[in-house]
């Protein structure tokens, strides 16, 4: 990580050429010129503020990700941008505009998205809200970086879902179908999209009472779901909770009374827990490791609840411990060393019967493995995950996480998703053959373009550029993708027309 303080941070920012060959068609256009002089232009109010960016910035490569000189340059540049573009915009909570995209950056820093999607996410509203068009972007930050906000903005501006119960399940499916549509390009997309309403949730107080449920329950229907079905499960839990808090606010803090009351008992027996199992680990010696400690969420208790019409104490995992081993430096190998903790772990506190789950030897068709047992200690049933830092990784961000984002492990897991194309269920599937077949089966025989007035356009396929021209749909001039075509071009899906 290069330290911001002293190479490039406190110099003004030098607009980098496109990297790839399609910049060059703007090259001797005034747009071009226009956006290399966007920075220089505002540069003499960049001294007075210059502290905050550099704060902003530090916060995001503090956050997650280990980036390249050129990454930084990046980022760096799209703090300066969004911070200018949103100069004198505020929120409904008052406070300045450009804490929502640093939020939004900051979550997905931290989701350990690359570098093309922080830097979407510090600009995703800039072109709805501020005079930065789509190809000052494209000319500051190329092709990739446009792509994921104009898909990102097209994803907003879908009609939003009609309130009343009967036509909820069938918009659902609607406004999921158009969401894929506008995702099918990049994937990235999706995730910004998340990290997005995952702010918006956090910040809903300030909306008003019908606007805050209507959110909510849009959150809960649609894009919770979606983060689980993409296993991005940081994302799932949070939207879950605080959408479920203002949509089922009286059943919300029902169950949040009931663990409150509890969390005194919860806190000590698993401080208890924690000693022993790090004193057993230490007799194992076993060194690089890591506890961690939760009670369930307020929303999976609900659910739970409902589900098994149980009561609270009726369910086993409201205290869970996580045993995460890291280096091992112990002559097994790293999958019998979770079977000997779990060993070690069942001479500690007795098992309930029947509750041991054994996803090394069968991983759940999403990748996910680890061993869950549940035990009792003091007389309160704990479930107990024990698990490598390589499995809790896809625990944590799915393959999802493996598909979008940087990672060392992606060719071991690309082979896990081959394996899962075989399976046929909807719910199990990996992101990438998910969309494949949203593409296949979904769409049919038709193709969904962004028309250059941001309208999705509906045509068959096989429809050509030509085509478009010829009906008076388009000038000729139109560019596919930031690519100029000759007219025999065929429209993809999610080909974008500028
Ligand atoms: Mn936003």
């Amino acid at each position: 990580m290069v330290c911001w303080s002293e190479s490039f941070a406190i110099q003004p920012v030098q607009p980098v050429q496109p990297v790839n060959n399609r910049g060059k068609v703007f090259s001797d256009r005034p747009d071009y010129i226009r956006g290399i002089r966007f920075l220089e232009e505002k540069h003499d109010m960049l001294w007075n503020d210059d502290y905050k960016m550099i704060g902003y910035y530090s916060d995001i490569i503090c956050s997650g990700g280990v980036f390249s000189d050129y990454e930084n340059e990046q980022l760096m540049k799209a703090v300066y941008v969004s911070y200018l573009s949103h100069l004198n915009h505020y929120r409904y909570s008052g406070e300045p505009y450009i804490t929502h995209p640093l939020s939004v950056a900051l979550i997905l820093a931290s989701s350990r998205a690359d570098c093309v999607t922080i830097v979407a996410g510090l600009l995703h509203d800039t072109v709805e809200d501020t005079d930065l068009t789509f190809r000052d972007i494209f000319i500051l930050f190329g092709y990739d970086v446009v792509k994921i906000v104009e898909g990102e903005t097209k994803v907003s501006k879908l009609p939003k879902m009609r309130r009343g119960k009967d036509t909820l399940k069938r918009d659902q499916d609607e406004n999921l179908m158009k969401m894929f549509i506008a995702m099918s390009d990049d994937w990235r997309i999706v995730i910004l999209k998340l990290a997005d309403r995952l702010h918006n949730m956090r910040t809903l107080q300030y909306m008003s009472p019908p606007k805050q449920v209507e959110i909510a329950k849009e959150t809960l229907i649609l894009f919770a779901p979606l983060a689980h079905r993409l296993g991005l499960w940081m994302y799932k839990v949070e939207l879950e909770d605080l959408s479920f808090r203002y949509a089922y606010p009286e059943e919300y803090f029902d169950v949040s009374r009931r663990v409150e009351n509890r969390k005194e008992l919860f806190e000590e027996n698993l401080e208890f827990a924690e000693k022993q199992i790090r004193s057993c680990l230490r007799s194992m010696d076993i060194r690089s490791y890591e506890i961690q400690m939760r009670t369930k969420t307020i929303y999976s208790i609900w659910r739970k609840m409902r589900d098994n019409s149980c009561n609270i104490e009726g369910i086993l995992d409201l205290m869970a411990i996580r045993i995460i081993l890291k280096e091992n430096t112990t002559p097994f190998d790293d999958i019998s060393m979770c079977y000997l903790v779990l060993g070690q772990v069942h001479r500690l506190w007795t098992p309930l019967p029947k509750t041991l789950k054994d996803y090394l030897s069968h991983p759940k068709p999403n990748g996910y493995k680890s061993l869950h047992t549940t035990v009792l200690i003091n007389g309160y049933p704990v479930e107990i995950q024990i698990r490598t830092a390589e499995m809790h990784y896809v625990a944590e961000w799915g393959t999802a996480a493996h598909w979008a984002y940087k990672s060392d492990v992606s060719n071991r897991v690309s082979e896990e998703m081959l394996w899962l194309r075989e399976i046929k269920e909807w719910e199990v599937e990996s992101p990438s053959i998910f969309m494949e077949r949203v593409r296949n089966e979904l769409l049919g025989t038709r193709t969904f373009v962004f028309g250059p007035n941001g309208d999705i356009m509906n045509l068959a396929r096989g429809t050509t550029l030509g085509d478009l021209v010829e009906g008076g749909l388009l000038t000729d001039h139109v560019m596919v993708n930031g690519v100029c075509q000759s007219l025999g071009y065929k429209m993809k899906n999610g080909d974008l027309l500028i």
